[in-house]
């Protein structure tokens, strides 16, 4: 249509996305969205996509939701803007602080009371890292500088997050990582597993890459460990039962801050209202963002648990940093809203033990197909490995890139589906239906099926 035309156009000629590259982009032209409604979009030509990635992992509670609006247009007439920089405060902030405290689970019977806000996960991240730093430097130890990661992670696209992120590929552009930011290798068992090693052996054996790292670096100079529960962006990473326990366990016996970054993970995303507590996690700060709002406006931010937050308050004097909208009123408005609906629809509960299982349950069937190899799921999350030979697990040669194809194929039949290397990934809304879990199925077999029609021609 001309419209689509016309958008194409200035958006090639103006737009710089994220992400991208803008030849290939150029060469087809982007697809304009122009209006979602539960777990639909619909483009400029008409056509309806089901969007089984929540757009980025972030839309829990589904488009067109009138509550949210609502919640923003009363706040923006009230109050559009306030800071909390000069002793002042507004009652949008401290609401979703005080909700957010009492939404946590309590670590070791201590809760999270205070809450640091930004405006993206990215942001949040940043934050953690002058957080850490600032609390040793307050308990005179400057020289616990170091945060190890895991490679492959992904923790948001500012200087300090791209560098705790573990992509080669984000590192290789603009000299990162900045000092004082480590890798280890990520658990993941298809790939770093040995023959004859069981999940469990190799989750423990992953965890002591952690224990191994702070050895090599004195544990006098480790700050903290940052780790997403399961790694989103670099493929839905799910590790074994028993990583998490024994990373744990070696954070404590180093007196190493943990950091749990839930961006993706939190707000139902994985059937509770936070990932430590499925987990068994012990954290110090935990990053959220995305399913906080749902996405309708950005909103940020870390929890701060008792032993960073005590320092920080009773030592502390003035923390150096903040965000001209840290503590939004309008986003924190539209939380609190977005946290009713959580809530009222119950839609942690729901996917912890109605439609999780049910979507795990369907994506099994998928291991059938002649193109899938493993499946893995965990609440909303899931990844289908894409393998030339099922029975010995051997993948496709990377020029091939099947998972792009696959892709494609799903853009095509109306499905929005995410490409990690050949690892096909959803993240659907959390008010998936079981009905909409099967239509997702039909549409998911379908281009399976095309992309296998495409690679045998
Ligand atoms: N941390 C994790 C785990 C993420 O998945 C993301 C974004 O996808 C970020 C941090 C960065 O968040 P943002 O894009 O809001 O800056």
């Amino acid at each position: 249509t001309p419209l689509t035309a016309e958008l194409q156009a200035l958006d090639a000629a103006h737009y710089l996305h994220p992400f991208t590259d803008h030849q290939a982009l150029a060469a087809k032209g982007a697809r304009v969205i122009t209006h979602g409604e539960g777990i639909y979009v619909w483009d400029s030509e008409g056509q309806r996509l089901l969007d089984a990635m929540s757009g980025l992992w972030c839309v829990n509670v589904g488009y067109g939701r009138r509550e949210l609006a609502d919640a923003a247009h009363a706040q923006m007439l009230k109050l559009p803007y306030y800071n909390s920089f000069f002793q002042t405060t507004h009652e949008p902030a401290v609401r979703l602080a005080a909700r957010l405290a009492e939404l946590a689970p309590p670590v070791a019977g201590r809760r999270f009371e205070h809450v640091f806000y930004s405006s993206s996960g990215s942001e949040a991240n940043d934050t953690n890292l002058r957080l850490v730093r600032r609390y040793w430097d307050l308990l005179e130890q400057p020289q616990r500088k170091t945060v190890i990661s895991r490679r492959n992670a992904y923790h948001g696209s500012t200087v300090a997050a791209a560098s705790l992120s573990g992509m080669g590929a984000m590192h290789a552009q603009g000299d990162l990582p900045i000092p004082g930011i480590v890798h280890i290798e990520q658990p993941h068992f298809l790939q770093h597993g040995l023959a004859g090693e069981s999940e469990h052996d190799f989750g423990l054996r992953a965890a002591r890459w952690l224990e191994a790292k702070i050895l090599e670096l004195g544990p006098e100079r480790v700050a903290a460990f940052i780790g997403e529960p399961v790694q989103g962006a670099g493929g839905v990473i799910i590790p074994p039962d028993s990583y998490w326990p024994e990373v744990q366990r070696i954070v404590d016996r180093y007196g190493i801050l943990l950091i749990s970054d839930e961006v993706i993970c939190a707000f139902g995303r994985l059937g509770h209202w936070f990932a430590y507590e499925k987990f068994g996690l012990r954290p110090d700060l935990v990053t959220f963002a995305k399913g906080v709002t749902s996405g309708y406006v950005p909103l940020g931010g870390t929890l701060v648990g008792p032993r960073v937050a005590q320092v920080l308050i009773e030592r502390g004097g003035e923390f150096n940093h903040g965000y001209t909208y840290s503590g939004h009123p309008v986003a924190c408005a539209v939380a609190l809203a977005n946290l009713d609906l959580l809530e009222r629809e119950d839609l942690p509960g729901r996917v912890r033990l109605d439609t999780g299982p049910y979507l795990a349950q369907r994506l099994a069937e998928l291991e059938a197909h002649p193109l899938v190899g493993r499946v893995q799921s965990c609440g909303f999350v899931a990844a289908l490995t894409l393998v030339r030979d099922k029975a010995r697990g051997l993948p496709f040669p990377e020029e091939q890139a099947v998972g792009m194809r696959c892709r494609a194929h799903c853009f095509g039949g109306g499905l929005v589906m995410r490409a990690v290397g050949d690892r096909m990934i959803i993240a659907p809304p959390l008010i998936t239906t079981r009905a909409q879990i099967d239509e997702m199925l039909g549409l998911i077999e379908r281009a399976l099926d095309a992309t296998l029609a495409e690679l045998r021609a």
